[in-house]
């Protein structure tokens, strides 16, 4: 299987002292679908941060799709980021002045995509999502289920290698949170790598694989413990 990111004995250590990630080690292949559970303060959002190359952990390496963050100057990580990773937040983070399809046209402000191919694209995304007739709505306009929506779209709008998505349901209501996880896991089967950060265990237990987390150790990988099918 090919990898899209492999983390190696990472550690982070905050300043004061805090270890947040102790010698965490992960690798994610390309079409998985997985889970990063645990508790509040197990290290969850430190792991989505060196993850998703915000951060760069204290100890250890990160290497995504072949390249070791540690050897990219910050302007070649953010490029790096721009092209291989989506993200989506639990409060969906749009910007408020911008239509949907703008918000997802921001997806590819760094993939150096001309504008009007950008703009076809963002409605492309937005189809995928099922909301090919929201496109000129702004967010205040959407109900919170079609902002995440927009979010998931404007995460997969430039193709990444992986989507990185931090408790995506979180604030959603039920239905609304059962439908996003729904859309995850059909984008998933059509190909797109996702890893789920998660404190919820309902959430965690319908995913093909569980990563869980606590005290900042990596505790059980199920794609370690469960034999493939
Ligand atoms: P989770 O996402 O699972 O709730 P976090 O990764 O946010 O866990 O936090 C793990 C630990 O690291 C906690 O003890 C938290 O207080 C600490 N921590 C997180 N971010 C920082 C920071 N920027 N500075 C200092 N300590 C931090």
């Amino acid at each position: 299987m090919t990898e899209v990111i492999t983390v190696r004995e990472a550690t982070m250590t905050y300043p004061g002292g805090v270890r947040a990630l102790d010698r965490v080690s992960l690798s994610v292949g390309q079409g998985e679908l997985l889970a990063i559970v645990g508790p509040s303060g197990s290290g969850k959002s430190t792991l989505l941060n060196i993850m998703g190359t915000l951060d760069r952990p204290t100890g250890g390496d990160v290497i995504v799709e072949g390249q070791n963050v540690a050897d990219l100057p910050d302007r070649e990580l953010s490029a790096l980021r721009g092209r291989c990773l989506g993200f989506v937040f639990q409060q969906f983070h749009l910007t408020d002045g911008l239509t949907a399809a703008e918000n997802v046209a921001t997806g590819l402000l760094y993939a150096g995509v001309r504008k009007r191919h950008r703009r076809r694209l963002a409605e492309e995304a937005l189809a995928r999502v099922g909301l090919a007739h929201r496109t000129g709505h702004l967010p205040q306009q959407l109900s919170g289920g079609e902002r995440q929506r927009v979010a998931i779209a404007r995460a997969l709008v430039n193709e990444p290698a992986l989507v990185l998505a931090d408790e995506p349901t979180g604030a959603l209501d039920t239905a609304n949170g059962a439908a996003a996880l729904a859309l995850l896991r059909a984008l998933n089967e059509e190909g797109t790598t996702i890893a789920i950060i998660t404190h919820d265990t309902d959430i965690a237990a319908q995913l093909p694989r569980r990563v869980r987390m606590r005290d900042g150790r990596l505790v059980e990988d199920t794609a370690l413990t469960e034999s493939s099918p």
